[in-house]
């Protein structure tokens, strides 16, 4: 039973990631193109870097927040009148129980062979958060790809911009002073942007996906409020959780038809 180490090989990928592009994004494409002390340039510099924290601290809240497990005092009320729907084996019919925690599971959790333990509302479990991706963390989760996937794409609009502006620049150049023979070695800034560019390009694309994948479940297994929050101003805020409830109980498609067959 003891705390899971939050720490591992993709994490620190994760981490090494996010530093190097960041670097690299201010302190190599923004200071060289547009400089740090320019008005554009602190603009676009402060912008990147909320985005980047903002990632950040969903990051480390999906990484670190028990994603929900279930109370040893757990059982399906059968009386309940507000859930009339209780999730069954398919086979038998029977109430779902899950043998190695010994206990019922209430609807939508599943039992994570990786977490070894049953998980509420159970997305999947992620190994870019070393965590399941479950109840109380799925909207750190989301927003955290959310973020990187702003972000990745700003810095891909950034470097392109200032590669076709370092070109132009060049080709002015050597137009000019023809006689001028400067040296072709390429520095330490231009292989960190090279790879930057490289690295972005597919985890972009990759995120993108992702992201799609999830506004298309949130659009039809839950209802966006269910996640997000009814309140359109907290949505990009990962903290704002209040609304979420217990992860015990669920509206479901049955609840609607199933309440009419046995009130009515
Ligand atoms: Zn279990
Ligand atoms: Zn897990």
């Amino acid at each position: 039973m003891g705390r899971r180490s939050c720490a591992s090989a993709p994490v620190i990928l994760v981490g090494i990631l996010v530093g190097t592009i960041y670097y690299t994004v201010v302190f190599v494409v923004i200071e060289e193109w547009l400089g740090l002390s320019s008005a554009s340039g602190l603009l676009n510099a402060i912008f990147f870097s909320c985005l980047t924290v903002m990632a950040i601290i969903s990051y480390m809240l999906a990484i670190f927040r028990d994603p929900g497990r279930i109370p040893h005092s757990y059982m399906p009320d059968m009386e309940d009148e507000s859930t009339p729907v209780h999730e069954v084996k398919r086979k038998s019919g029977d109430l779902r129980y899950c043998q190695k925690c010994e206990s019922y599971k209430p609807p939508r959790a599943h039992h994570c062979r990786v977490c070894k333990r049953c998980v509420l509302r159970m997305d999947h479990h992620c190994i870019w958060i070393n965590n399941c991706v479950g109840h109380n963390n799925y909207k750190a989760f989301f927003l955290f790809v959310f973020y990187v996937v702003t972000a990745c794409s700003y810095a891909l609009i950034l470097i392109a911009g200032y590669t076709i502006e370092f070109l132009r620049d060049d080709e002015e150049r050597t137009h000019s002073s023809v006689n001028q023979q400067t040296g072709t070695s390429v520095s330490a800034p231009v292989v960190l942007k090279v790879v930057c560019a490289v690295i972005l390009v597919p985890l972009s694309v990759a995120l993108i996906v992702l992201l799609g994948w999830h506004v298309y479940l949130l659009l039809n297994n839950q209802t966006t409020i269910e996640v997000l929050g009814p309140n359109l101003l907290t949505w990009p805020c990962p903290t704002a959780i209040s609304h979420i409830g217990s992860g015990l109980k669920f509206r479901t498609s049955h609840d609607g038809t199933e309440h009419d067959d046995s009130s009515e």
